[in-house]
């Protein structure tokens, strides 16, 4: 077993170490099967104007509700599904119940126009039946295409030209809405992103840590402010709408919608929850119209 001195303490027989390869391992080769066998599930999470307080659409988050380990996020096996290529069949499930959902919030409260945001890996972005399956989808479950937003990270957006450009163009020209996810964390560079058929900035919620609780905000919070002032009239500019993510108080809310910043996720509006809590959302607006919308975390 593992020696607890020595430098080679943990080169083979660390108990840790191997307890989480094994995990790895077993999520990694459970994975598909698992996607057949229906253990995952989606969460929703609000999307809410920050000047009207309305509900305007949802995130879909996978979750893995695993037999042995129970309920998995994301980051615990998506990097995983990514380097298997899990990540095509089970970004496809995701696609097809999200699309599925939408569709069904559209039947029961067409008044909101509720859209659905599904999140595309590097990986599946890549793949070749990509742009294909969108359509599919799209016509099977008869959702609008312009209720479904994809999201994208900068880097798979920004990686190599060739098919994921072109199938970039083809899903908007399809309609769909693309917004660049977490974006500030990598290096691309707006002016560029601002020639592609790019409709959303998603700001990370890194951004929004630096807008502090205190009533007085100190130097490094105001540049923090002013920066994200300047990056949000440069993407009107470029005619993009800006979401930030990760807002938690209602100070932070403020702060950003002072920016000009137009849509705000995070804990403060409310977490991801299965899909019955946004029914409960979707019908307190329609019990309360007019006006139609759904008003979250004491905006407007
Ligand atoms: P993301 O797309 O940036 O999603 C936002 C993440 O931030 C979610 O974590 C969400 O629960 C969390 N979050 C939301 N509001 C707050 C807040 O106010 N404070 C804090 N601290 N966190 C907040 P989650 O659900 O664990 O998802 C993590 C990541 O996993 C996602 O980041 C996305 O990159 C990936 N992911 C989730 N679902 C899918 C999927 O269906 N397909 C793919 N390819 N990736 C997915
Ligand atoms: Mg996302
Ligand atoms: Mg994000
Ligand atoms: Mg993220």
């Amino acid at each position: 077993w593992a020696k607890t001195d020595g430098r080679h303490r943990w080169a083979l027989y660390d108990p840790e170490r191997i307890a989480h390869q094994t995990t790895r391992q077993v999520l990694a080769t459970t994975m598909r099967p698992a996607v057949e066998r229906g253990e995952f599930l989606l969460h929703y999470q609000p999307l809410v104007d920050l000047h009207t307080g309305a509900l305007q659409g949802v995130e879909a988050l996978v979750r893995w509700q695993h037999p042995r380990f129970g309920l998995l996020g994301p980051d615990r096996f998506i990097g995983i599904a990514e380097e298997t290529g899990a990540i095509v069949p089970l970004g496809r499930w995701v696609l097809e119940r999200a699309c599925a959902q939408a569709r069904d919030w559209l039947e029961r409260f067409p008044a909101a126009q509720l859209f659905v945001s599904v999140n595309l890996a590097a990986r599946q972005f890549g793949d070749a039946d990509m742009v294909a399956d969108v359509a599919e989808v799209l016509g099977t479950t008869r959702l609008p295409a312009r209720l479904l937003q994809l999201e994208l990270t900068e880097s798979a957006v920004m990686g190599p030209a060739g098919r994921p450009l072109e199938a970039l163009h083809a899903l908007a020209a399809m309609g769909t809405r693309i917004a660049i996810d977490d974006f500030g964390t990598g290096y691309s560079n707006l002016a560029y992103l601002s020639r592609l058929p790019v409709h959303v900035l998603k700001l990370a919620g890194s951004f929004v840590e630096g807008f502090h609780e205190d009533s007085r905000p100190g130097p490094r919070e105001e540049a923090d402010e002013q920066i994200v002032a300047a990056l949000v009239r440069l993407a009107h500019t470029l005619g993009l709408t800006v979401t930030a993510e990760g807002v938690e108080s209602a100070v932070q809310a403020d702060r950003l919608r002072a920016t000009g910043c137009d849509t705000a996720q995070g804990w403060h509006f409310g977490k991801a929850v299965p899909a019955e809590e946004i029914d409960a959302l979707l019908r307190d607006a329609r019990a309360a119209e007019p006006p139609a919308a759904v008003r979250l975390g004491g905006a407007g």
